[in-house]
This record gives C-alpha cells, sequence and structure tokens, in this order.
C-alpha cells in the first residue's frame, strides 16, 4: 500500500466528517431541527434552461455524440464556445486551443499542479485562508505546498510575508477569489500589486512565476462587485474553472484548464497539460456535459438566492454580536469563534445542533467557516440556535 494514500483515505476531511454526523443528527431529531453549514453544495438548482437544453440534447441528438469519447482535451465547439463567452465579456482573443476540458476544478488543479512541477523542491504557493484540498493535490503532484499567512486584516494578500518567501523554487502561487472560506473578492489592488511582485522576482529568478487561478466562484459576487480577470493584469496567468457552482453542476463534474496564448511558455505549457491529464487519466471530461456547457455557456444559476442568504446570515449574526467577516462573492461567512480554539467552539455549536467549519483547516485559527447554501428557512431558523451559543459564552 502507498503509506501517504492509505493515510488520505483513512483520514476523511473534517467537512466530510461533519457532514455524516449532521446526517445522522438530522435522522434522529429531524431533517428541520439540525442546522448544517458544513458543505459547499450549490442550493440553487441548476437553470431551467439548462434542464430542457439537456432534455433536448437527450431526445435528438443520436450517439456517439452524446455519451462517446471526444478528444482527450475536449470538443473543439464546445471550447470555440467558451472562448467566446470569456473573449466577450473580458475583452480578451482567447481561442479554443487555449483551453482543456476536465472533470472539475479539482481535476484542472492536479493537472496544472502536475504540467507545472517536476521536483520535490518545486514550490506551490497558496494564500491562507484556503481551499484544504490544494494540500493534497500539490503533494501528491510530487511538489512543495507553502502556506502564505492570512492578511487578518482584511483577508487580502499578506505582501510582506509573500515577499519574504518567495525564492528561487518557486514556480506559481494559487490565486482564489471569490475566496472559499473568507468570501473576500481580492480587490483589483490587490491584484495589481501581486502581479508587479512577481514580475520583479520572475526577474530576479530568470524564470516565470505563474498565477494558478482557481475560481469555482467568478460568477457568485454581490453589489455588482468586479472580479478582476487576473490574465488582464498578469499575462502568466492559468485559469482552473469549473461549472460546479456557477451552474450548480458539482456532480456532473464539468470545468476547464485556460493557458492563455500570451503566457509564457504557453505551447509547452499546454502540451504538459495535455500529458499531466493523460498521465492522471482525466482524458475526456464527461461528453454530454461539455454539450450541455456548449447551449448554456452564457447562464449562471440565480445568485440572488445566495445574495439573500448572505444579507440573512450576516445582518442575523452581527446583531447578536458575532463578529464576521464580509462576504463579497462565493456561499461563505467566516466567522470569529467564541474562544480562541476554533475545534471546541465547533464542539459547543454542535449541542445546539449547529454544525460549523473550524477555520485551523483553512490555515487560519480562531474562526469557522459556515456555508449558507442552504434553504433560507435554515438561516431563520438556526437564529435562536446561534442567540444561546452566544449566550453560554457571554453569561
Ligand atoms: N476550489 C475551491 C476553492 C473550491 O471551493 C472547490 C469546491 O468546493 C474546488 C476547487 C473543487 O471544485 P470542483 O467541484 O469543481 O472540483
Amino acid at each position: 500500500m502507498n503509506e501517504k494514500m492509505l493515510a488520505l483515505g483513512n483520514n476523511r476531511s473534517i467537512i466530510r466528517e461533519l457532514f455524516e454526523f449532521s446526517k445522522k443528527q438530522k435522522a434522529i431529531l429531524g431533517e428541520d431541527k439540525v442546522y448544517d453549514f458544513s458543505l459547499g453544495n450549490p442550493s440553487v438548482p441548476p437553470h431551467k434552461a439548462l434542464n430542457e437544453e439537456l432534455i433536448n440534447l437527450l431526445q435528438t441528438k443520436p450517439d456517439p455524440y452524446l455519451h462517446g469519447y471526444t478528444s482527450a482535451q475536449g470538443d473543439n465547439e464546445v471550447r470555440k464556445r467558451i472562448a467566446k463567452n470569456l473573449n466577450d465579456r473580458f475583452n480578451t482573443n482567447y481561442e479554443f486551443t487555449d483551453f482543456y476540458m476536465t472533470c472539475g476544478a479539482a481535476a484542472s488543479l492536479c493537472i496544472t499542479f502536475k504540467a507545472l512541477t517536476e521536483k520535490p523542491t518545486d514550490e506551490i504557493f497558496a494564500i491562507a485562508p484556503y481551499f484544504t484540498e490544494y494540500k493534497v493535490f500539490v503533494e501528491s503532484a510530487g511538489a512543495t505546498f507553502k502556506l502564505v499567512p492570512a492578511d487578518l486584516k482584511d483577508f487580502q494578500i499578506n505582501f510582506n510575508e509573500l515577499e519574504r518567501m518567495i525564492n528561487k523554487n518557486t514556480k506559481a502561487i494559487i490565486v482564489n477569489s471569490p475566496n472559499n472560506p473568507t468570501g473576500v473578492i481580492y480587490s483589483k489592488e490587490s491584484l495589481l500589486k501581486l502581479a508587479n511582485l512577481l514580475n520583479e522576482k520572475a526577474k530576479e529568478y530568470n524564470h516565470p512565476i505563474y498565477i494558478i487561478c482557481d475560481e469555482p466562484y467568478r460568477e457568485i459576487a454581490y453589489d455588482n462587485l468586479e472580479v478582476p480577470h487576473i490574465p488582464n493584469l498578469y499575462k502568466d496567468t492559468v485559469i482552473c474553472y469549473s461549472y460546479s457552482k456557477s451552474l450548480s453542476l458539482p456532480g456532473d463534474r464539468i470545468g476547464y484548464i485556460l493557458v492563455p496564448k500570451a503566457c509564457a511558455e504557453s505551447k509547452d505549457l499546454y502540451a504538459a497539460c495535455l500529458g499531466a491529464g493523460r498521465a492522471l487519466g482525466y482524458v475526456c471530461a464527461p461528453s454530454l456535459f461539455q454539450h450541455v456547457i456548449e447551449l448554456c455557456a452564457d447562464l449562471t444559476s440565480d445568485m440572488n438566492e445566495y445574495a439573500k442568504n448572505r444579507d440573512l446570515l450576516y445582518k442575523g449574526l452581527t446583531k447578536i454580536g458575532y463578529e464576521c467577516v464580509y462576504p463579497q462573492g462565493a456561499f461563505y461567512l467566516f466567522v470569529k469563534a467564541l474562544e480562541p480554539d476554533a475545534n471546541k467552539f465547533m464542539e459547543k455549536a454542535k449541542k445546539y445542533n449547529l454544525i460549523v467549519v473550524p477555520s485551523d483547516n483553512f490555515g487560519v485559527t480562531g474562526y469557522v467557516r459556515l456555508a449558507y447554501c442552504v434553504s433560507s428557512s435554515t438561516i431563520i431558523n438556526s437564529m435562536e440556535a446561534f442567540k444561546k451559543l452566544y449566550k453560554e459564552y457571554n453569561k
């Protein structure tokens, strides 16, 4: 057995464990008596037009068009349609040959990490708080994962630490905005500062330092806030995208990698993605859902539902007295735990049937993450429990 894989398999993620705990509690107490904020599973259904296109495809298109293999990197017409969507929105010149269709962001990231790194000394950075699986994916590519400590002031990028940490082995930095778990969108100012720093460091070490832009929440931004298109600010950027959240299709496993032609060594990098996809067995993303994307590339699910939930939860909790990071996007609220140990706080919350995820898993102590992709009634009904929990600490 591979000991590392054995350990990974035996140590389930805390999020999965909490989700299982909540399922058990719901079976005992009833669905509506447990307030489960653990999992980022979209609560808003796919757009009605998406389901209609899917049914229409199934009824009208022959096989192997629907269920057969596409080329390893994905169907040409699908990739052309995605390129057009991005070009129309971001004033870019992407071509279909810049895209590699994948089984969601997880596959996009695994392929990109493997394509970009070669030796155990090669480093990929993430910025805390971060999506825990990055570490698993980077290490399984055989590279070194490095975490840039959080900027606790506003959860933008901690430039002092980042500048100190970059060295000759730094290959790439992952940027996740809107961010899981804080809901923060990195401002254009932060990203321009990042671009300047990476340009300087790339010159100093005489090799490109890529941004790997993990953006499954790109379409979930509130208050008309702009999510800057990073390749327009820093040319050595690769995008790892997923339709899991924007089209509510997490179980259908569909996304892409975009290697823009402008990025350094783009031809080789794209070819290395093809190679990594092949080596990992990630060729030919699900054909049926590639065709769904071709027809629905301009759609999103109804993001107003998440905006309403954001307001309900943020206003409700801050009114009670909780300190929360104001979410600008995604569907997560980062709440300061009422004691320094977020794990102990999570255990106390469980007593009131509140299921929240301690922040230690995201590389920061003293917070919990609440996924508010739930029904609004769950949020409304949970408020009494949050009040009781607060009172326990403020007797
Ligand atoms: N990246 C981030 C920040 C996520 O939150 C998730 C899933 O929740 C993923 C990547 C993986 O997404 P996918 O379901 O498309 O593999």
